[in-house]
Order: structure tokens, then C-alpha cells, then sequence
């Protein structure tokens, strides 16, 4: 494990990044990641695959370069690990990237897009969508890679799950949270007025 204090409070925040996930339900014990990018290197610390996401604590992070080698740390990286490095690549502002299963973002993805509430747009700024491509596969890290390029903050990935990035793992999060929270509104609105059509 890292000595560097850049590196220890990055690993506390990517904890702490996932027990609201999961607190919030956005993750299940096994679904979604977090990572951080190492200040000044091609390398980033993720969760692991496989552990319980409540349960992971700081030292059971791993560090994987950007090639996918792990450089410290038991056992394999999260299967996404090749999206969050696309995002790095892609954005030298990027300092961490979450994703998530968050079910009313998903339900909703593409009314979503579409809406006009502030809290997407000042809260997230650009959310893209890309399609149903498999979990960790490298056509998936690809097509995510090339939208945050074009400059999106979030991106829906069709029937899977969401994934944003921020200036710290606590800041990603929080898009993840505000785009949920969007998602929960519209999805009410959709049901009262579907309530409305029947009376
Ligand atoms: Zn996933």
C-alpha cells in the first residue's frame, strides 16, 4: 500500500464513495465500482472484483496501471477497470470515476437526456448515453471513453448502469446521486399521470 498522503485520503474517499452507493441503493454488494487516478502517474486505485462493496476497506483497494497490470494489492481489479481508464485518457481533468447500477436512472435513461431540470445541468453538465454493449468488454470502455471526450460528465450505459466522472471520488458520487434523484421525480410524475388517465 502507498505511502503517499494523496494517496491514503483518495483511498478513504473511494470508501466512503462506495458506502453511499450502497446506502443509498445504487450499488448491490457486488455491482459498480469507484477509482482515482494516482496524481502524476498511468495508474489508477479501484475497487477490487468480487469483494462486497459495503465491506471493502481502504487497504483492499488495488493499484492498476493503465495497462492493466496490478501493481499493489490482492486479487483482480473491478471488470470495468478498462471504462474508468478510458476516462482518464480521455480527460486530464478526471481525477475519479464511479459507476453505478442506479435503477431509476436506468428505468428513466432516456427522458433523462431530455429533461431540463437544473440539477442535471448545473449539477452534472453533459450526460450522454451509449448502448447495450457487454459489461467489461473493451467496445464498451471504447464507446464510453469517446463520450466523455465530446465532453460528457455522465454517461448511461442501456440496460446496465450509469458512470461519471469528478475532481474527487466524493464528487462523482454526488452526480450519481443527482442523477438519480432527477430520475425519481420524473419516474413519479410519469406514474401520477399515468394514475391520471384512469380517473
Ligand atoms: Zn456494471
Amino acid at each position: 500500500m502507498g505511502s503517499s498522503v494523496d494517496e491514503m485520503l483518495l483511498r478513504i474517499m473511494i470508501v466512503k464513495a462506495l458506502r453511499m452507493l450502497y446506502s443509498r441503493g445504487l450499488i448491490s454488494g457486488l455491482s459498480g465500482n469507484v477509482s482515482a487516478r494516482l496524481p502524476g502517474r498511468d495508474a489508477m486505485i479501484i475497487t477490487p472484483s468480487g469483494m462486497h462493496k459495503a465491506v471493502v476497506k481502504p487497504a483492499d483497494l488495488l493499484v492498476v496501471s493503465f495497462t492493466g497490470e496490478v501493481l499493489s494489492g490482492e486479487g483482480k481489479p473491478s471488470i470495468e477497470w478498462r471504462a474508468h481508464r478510458e476516462v482518464y485518457v480521455a480527460r486530464q481533468d478526471a481525477v475519479a470515476v464511479v459507476h453505478a447500477h442506479s435503477p431509476y436512472t436506468l428505468a428513466v435513461a432516456r427522458d433523462l437526456l431530455e429533461c431540463e431540470y437544473p440539477e442535471v445541468r448545473l449539477g452534472v453538465g453533459k450526460l450522454s448515453l451509449v448502448p447495450a454493449l457487454e459489461p467489461g468488454s473493451p467496445e464498451l470502455a471504447e464507446a464510453i471513453g469517446r463520450e466523455f471526450k465530446s465532453g460528457a460528465n455522465a454517461v448511461i450505459m442501456a440496460k446496465h448502469g450509469v458512470i461519471a466522472c469528478g475532481k474527487d471520488p466524493l464528487h462523482a458520487e454526488a452526480r450519481i446521486e443527482a442523477l438519480e434523484e432527477v430520475a425519481k421525480v420524473i419516474w413519479l410524475n410519469k406514474i401520477l399521470r399515468s394514475v391520471d388517465a384512469l380517473t
